[in-house]
């Protein structure tokens, strides 16, 4: 299994695959406890034994999952009406079958394996594809899970649009997509032609609203620490733009420049703790931002680039035109535009003429204006006074995932679980309370009774 990267990986391939995949999960192997805690307890040993390689929050889920998989596996009894008495009812969670995850180069171990966790702990067989951005990644993946795992029921095919291509042509019973919404599109449009379920990861310009009654430099460090650190803005939740009003903008704009100074130096754009941008393609799309004629002027700290270390520096622009560049695309990168308006509750407006984002942010200490954001934003998740903690330390209780054009379905925790499960719905009779009114012929007297 390790060795399927050199395999041509052509259609012939796919359906010998799927041929396997089908049969290890129709030995019902996949469907049983012990199946699932091997399994996830595989993994964790994975984690554990190449720990350098591989984030703690992976290990978080798998420890979850095994600490919880028996209580997700029983049914949930359920009450029943006085219609079908004497009955009882219950929820029983069973896998969908085969299913695919394709994850993205920008946390590929998180991205790759979070979903897979929830495809084992729900007893699904499970083809990883991890993106070829992340070349070393996606190798480590094929060949750890290919050691560790059942291979039968679990595989990696790694590759770039051929092969992920020669997998949308198969049937599943899930995909579970994450990456932009352009391939997105690609994705739910294969899932149709087999009317297979899809949960759909992407990305979004996600807000800041900035208040001016906030304690200024810890909000200006939070914003930093979700914009900048980590993969510099190269995060699905990094805060894209912000909103703020025109009186507070020159105090905002000067507190970020106080703290960036403090992250990162004088020379930010040589800085050690800034991430490069992932390759040459985005760097030349996140120039081309910065490039248009419509925002020329706009650049009030940074704008630094080197095209050789495929660096650019955290780079702030006040009073954008909406219809610029970067005001129309995710910026997925290190570039944070700002728009003012007159009333900090102008900005719904704003946020709602576009399309949904991954995640909206505000910070203020107005209970009003936060009770106000949480009813008029829509957004996979809201955080105030704080940006992307929802899903970066990985809060378990909370779903993660988008709506319209940020994505559909969620996961994380329970949610992963239920991601990759079907919820069937179980009714139980006696054979007392046989009622003659529901049965022919439909007399007048019976009628009464239906
Ligand atoms: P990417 O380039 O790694 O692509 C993602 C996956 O799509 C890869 O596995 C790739 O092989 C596959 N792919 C690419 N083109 C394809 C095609 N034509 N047909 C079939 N498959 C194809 O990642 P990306 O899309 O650049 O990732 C960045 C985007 O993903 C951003 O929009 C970001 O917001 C979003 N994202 C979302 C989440 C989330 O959890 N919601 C997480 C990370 C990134």
């Amino acid at each position: 299994m390790a060795t399927e990267k050199k395999e041509v990986f052509n259609a012939e391939a796919g359906a010998a695959m799927m041929k396997e995949l089908r049969s290890a999960f129709a030995s019902g192997k996949t469907k049983t406890h012990q199946w699932r805690v091997t399994q996830l307890q595989s993994l964790l040993r994975l984690a554990e034994d190449h720990e350098k390689d591989i984030i703690a929050m992976m290990k978080a889920s798998c420890k979850l999952a095994l600490k919880e998989l028996n209580h997700w596996m029983t049914s949930e009894k359920v009450k029943t009406s006085i219609t079908t008495f004497p009955s009882s009812a219950e929820i029983v969670s069973e896998p969908l079958g085969v299913v695919l995850v394709i994850s993205a180069w920008n946390y590929p171990f998180l991205l790759s394996l979070d979903p897979v966790i929830g495809a084992i702990a729900a007893g699904n067989a499970v083809v990883l594809k991890p993106s070829e951005i992340a070349a070393t990644t996606s190798s480590l993946l094929a060949k750890y899970l290919g050691e560790y795992l059942d291979s039968s029921a679990i595989k990696v095919i790694e590759g770039a649009v051929p092969e992920t291509s020669v997998l949308l042509e198969q049937k599943w019973d899930k995909i579970f997509y994450t990456g932009n919404g352009k391939v997105g599109r690609v994705v739910l449009a294969a899932a149709a032609k087999h009317l297979t379920p899809v949960v759909l990861e992407l990305g979004g310009k996600s807000p800041v609203i900035v208040d001016s009654n906030i304690n200024l430099q810890v909000a200006t460090r939070r914003i930093i620490a979700g914009k900048w650190g980590g993969n510099n803005g190269q995060a699905c939740v990094s805060p894209d733009y912000i909103i703020t009003t025109k009186d507070y903008a020159p105090k905002l704009v000067d507190a970020l420049k106080t703290e960036l100074k403090n992250f990162y130096g004088d020379d930010q754009l040589n800085s050690k703790d800034l991430s490069r941008i992932v390759s040459s393609n985005h760097f030349a799309r996140l120039t081309k931002l910065l490039d248009d004629d419509k925002v020329s002027g706009k650049i009030v700290h940074g704008g630094q680039r080197d095209e050789s270390n495929l660096k650019i520096a955290p780079t702030i622009l006040l009073d954008v035109p909406e219809d610029s560049l970067i005001m129309t695309e995710e910026i997925f990168g290190p570039l944070l535009p700002i728009l003012t308006v007159d009333r900090v509750e102008d900005s719904y407006k704003i946020i709602s003429s576009r399309s949904k984002p991954l995640a909206a942010y505000l910070f203020t200490n107005n209970k009003k204006l936060k009770e106000e954001f949480v009813r008029n934003v829509s957004a996979g998740g809201l955080v105030t006074n704080d940006t992307t903690l929802h899903v970066i330390l990985a809060v378990h209780t909370l779903p993660f995932g988008g709506v319209g054009e940020s994505g559909m379905g969620a996961y994380h925790g329970k949610f992963s679980f239920d991601a990759f499960s079907h919820k069937k719905a179980v009714l139980h009779r006696s054979f007392a309370g046989d009622a003659p009114a529901r049965y022919p012929p439909y007399t007048p007297g019976k009628l009464r009774f239906l």
